[in-house]
């Protein structure tokens, strides 16, 4: 019988599509795979180390694999592996670590092990030192009508929280051919949209020129958007969290010209006030990423902004959170994502004086949920009566209803309910009408293009 193997990811989009590649090349190999709560041969967890909280989850999740079978091969993947390899070796839990860079040789690394030969030398590089993108891919996704597709890997900006840069290594961005190989092979499966992510996708391109400031003048993610434009089958195109820097006319004018990108825009804040954003780091001022949101309100109609602040940043004054409270307003986000500063070992931040008591962040946090609930709110209001198309992913029941459920392409979450004699729409793009507010985050709509 064959082996059997179980994955599980934690952490971010890109650990997502790393783990669905290490299974697609186990599955390739002749493994068949198990739910990772089922008793397996091997369990594979692609682990995250962005907080000290997720180093914890890492743990715990290598420890219950060990639990569910003592006799199983358990490898620890990722980026935890790069921060912690010497205490995961000691680890009676763990048999075996994979760092970032080594994971297109897992299965070579696992049999290897099994087969009792020496490759302790091989499975976690210096990864400051890597120069080259390691080439993965995927034949499907988890989600089973948008594909979210890496493009780059590392980060050079060493933000004063992050760690990071220091567990990904620097920019190395995929191959265009590679990228647009793998989306015209996930558009003839029936994939029609892209999610372009990365660990900093605004780099993408940058380590392949001669001098990063002709990123502004050659624009290699505009680019790869109007190439990924001319595949057959691919609807919408979205990216991932962008950095506000990005943003300049010339490239604003390079992607308005295709149709399927979606005028929704993550663009990363942390915090409103230009004196926090230099403690963390962040290149821009709130007056430059203000201008980047006018400069995008101006070429796209109502694009939707979404964001991540981080509260309680070390030394954060009650004046400085009252300026992201105020700078957020004035923006007008769809949605954020709130965090609350998290120490992580071995950044700068970690060692900043004024670490801000729990208290205070939780009180912060929920003065900043609340106003993004507001906001969002307040932006989804002025879809109510809008013609819009949604992408239709899933069936959900409300309060007794049926819906079919989905995204529009400013990413505001429609249903639709399933009448008798319906039509199966799930990954259909289909034309609507949008009604009302159905829940505070889902707006109701009707059929409009029949
Ligand atoms: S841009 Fe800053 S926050 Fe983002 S991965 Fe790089 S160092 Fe971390």
């Amino acid at each position: 019988m064959n082996k059997t193997a179980a994955f599980l990811t934690l952490g971010c989009k890109v650990n997502s599509y790393e783990t669905e590649a290490i299974r697609g090349m186990f599955e390739d190999s002749g493994y068949q795979v198990v739910d990772f709560k089922e008793i397996a041969d091997i369990y594979v967890v692609n682990t995250c180390t962005v907080t000290n909280i997720a180093d914890r989850k890492s743990r715990q999740m290598l420890h219950q694999a060990r639990k569910r079978n003592p006799d199983a091969v358990i490898v620890a993947v990722g980026c935890y592996v790069q921060s912690a390899k010497e205490d995961l070796l000691k680890d009676s839990s763990v048999d075996l670590v994979v760092g970032n860079n080594k994971k297109s040789e897992i299965v070579e690394l696992v049999e290897g092990y099994m087969a009792k030969n020496d490759i302790s030398s091989n499975t976690v590089i210096d990864i400051g030192a890597a120069k080259d993108y390691e080439e993965l891919s995927v034949a499907s996704t988890m989600e089973k009508t948008r594909a979210f597709i890496k493009i780059q890997d590392g980060c050079n900006r060493f933000c004063s929280y992050c760690i990071i840069p220091y567990v990904r290594g620097r920019v190395r961005s995929r191959n265009e051919e590679d990228i647009l190989e793998e989306i015209t092979k996930l558009s003839k499966t029936g994939y029609k949209e892209i999610v372009l992510t990365g660990i900093h996708i605004s780099s993408y391109g940058t380590d392949r020129l001669a001098n990063t400031d002709d990123v502004y003048r050659l624009m290699p993610l505009a680019s790869l958007i109007k190439a990924i434009g001319e595949i057959p089958g691919i609807e919408r195109i979205r990216l991932g969290s962008l950095e506000p820097r990005i943003i300049t006319e010339e490239f604003v004018k390079e992607i308005i010209g295709t149709t399927q990108f979606c005028p929704h825009f993550h663009l990363s804040l942390q915090s409103g006030s230009a004196s926090v954003l230099k403690r963390m780091n962040r290149r821009y001022t709130p007056e430059e990423y203000e201008k980047k949101v006018r400069l995008l309100r101006k070429y796209f109609d109502n694009p939707a902004f979404t964001t991540d602040i981080i509260v309680g940043f070390p030394g954060e004054t009650d004046k400085e959170f009252e300026e992201t409270l105020e700078f957020v307003q004035r923006i007008g986000f769809s949605a954020i994502h709130v965090f609350k500063y998290s120490k992580r070992a071995g950044t700068k931040a970690a060692e900043m004086k004024d670490q801000i008591p729990e208290y205070i962040k939780h009180q912060r946090s929920n003065m900043l949920i609340s106003a993004a609930k507001q906001m969002s709110k307040d932006y989804r209001e002025m879809f109510v009566g809008r013609i819009e198309k949604v992408l239709i992913e899933e069936e959900e029941s409300i309060d007794q209803r049926r819906y079919y459920i989905g995204h529009n392409e400013r990413y505001l979450k429609l249903a639709l309910e399933i009448g008798e004699g319906m039509d199966n729409l799930i990954n259909r793009i289909i034309t609507v009408r949008i009604n009302k507010f159905l829940t505070d985050d889902i707006l109701l709509c009707y059929r409009a293009d029949s």
